[in-house]
């Protein structure tokens, strides 16, 4: 949960997980949708999708019991090289080296290094590595990535308040807040779709489950176009279609996305090409990703603006 979110937006879903599936044995248990529902607003749903495959893989393959071995823990989906040393030592107090942005910060800085990331990320593994004590190796971890965090934070680190400050270069040479350089990152393109929201006189909605691969894989959402350049009017079932005024703009990792949302009211039973109506009393706009439920908030309360994004960098 914690890949690329922070520690406050992570918390309420940690602790909603971990009393709904209270261990790994529960969550492989766990149906997938109710899974990806859970997840709905954290964003980056692979890691969702991963944490459910790693949750089977374990209990099948491991008998429900995390191997130790770095490399087992690296065989596991959804497991790379930064949850393995962070397992390996938080969990399994053993001798390995926990390096996020946090921690590459803090060695930037304590080391004044120059390369801008990320091709300095292998120089500050080995700065990170060769201060890792072979003693509570889990604690030091934890301690530099908390330092990272909370002291030497990117724009106003508290220096004085660091245990490393009398060996710090970048404190001595007044270079901490232009470190780490980082190389300047190309401008995200904006890519533009339609999206159909369709209620039936009964109330209920159209939706459509997303493919389990790619971009919001396996999560609820509303039918559209794909998201390109030009995207293709094709509205999912017969309908007199209103375009609203306003649009739904959301940012993801590597794009921008604008989103046009043509709204229907069904009154005779058609066809329908692409999802399923589902009941509106079986549906929960909190499990939509953030995205689709900004369009589901537009929709119902046009008078709104998502002009801007609201939850900056969630998909
Ligand atoms: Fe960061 Fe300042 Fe500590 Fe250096 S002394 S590691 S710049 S907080």
């Amino acid at each position: 949960m914690l890949q690329q979110t922070t520690v406050a937006a992570v918390k309420p879903y940690f602790l909603k997980f971990t009393s709904r599936w209270p261990n790994v044995r529960a969550l492989a248990a766990a149906v997938d949708a109710d899974v990806m529902a859970a997840w709905a607003g954290l964003g980056y749903y692979a890691r969702a999708r991963n944490l459910l495959k790693c949750a089977r893989a374990v209990t099948d393959e491991h008998n429900g019991v995390f191997p130790q071995e770095h490399s087992a823990l690296l065989k596991l989906p959804g497991i790379g090289p930064y949850t393995a040393a962070a397992i390996s030592a938080i969990a399994f107090q053993q001798v390995a080296t926990v390096v996020d942005g946090n921690v590459e910060r803090v060695m930037a800085r304590l080391y004044a290094v120059q390369t801008p990331l990320p091709d300095a990320k292998p120089e500050l593994t080995q700065k990170a590595a060769s201060l890792t004590p072979n003693a509570r190796p889990g604690d030091y971890a934890q301690a530099v990535m908390d330092l990272g965090a909370t002291v030497c934070t990117p724009k106003n680190p508290s220096c004085t308040l660091c245990p490393w400050c009398a060996s710090c270069v970048a404190v001595s040479n007044g270079s901490a807040t232009e470190l780490p350089k980082k190389r300047p990152k190309p401008q995200k393109p904006t890519r533009y779709g339609i999206v159909y929201y369709v209620e039936r006189v009964d109330s209920a909605v159209l939706l459509e489950r997303r493919p389990d691969r790619g971009l919001l894989g396996g999560m609820l959402g509303w039918p559209g176009s794909a998201w390109d350049d030009a995207p293709k009017d094709a509205p999912p079932v017969r309908a007199t279609w209103t375009t609203l005024p306003r649009k739904v703009r959301h940012t993801f990792t590597h794009f921008h996305l604008e989103l046009t949302i043509k709204t229907a009211r069904l009154t005779t039973a058609e066809p329908v090409e692409q999802g399923a109506f589902i009941d509106r009393h079986q549906f929960r706009p909190a499990e939509l990703p953030t995205v689709m439920r900004k369009v589901f908030d537009l929709a119902n309360a046009p008078e709104l603006s998502y002009d801007q994004p609201i939850l900056k960098n969630r998909t």
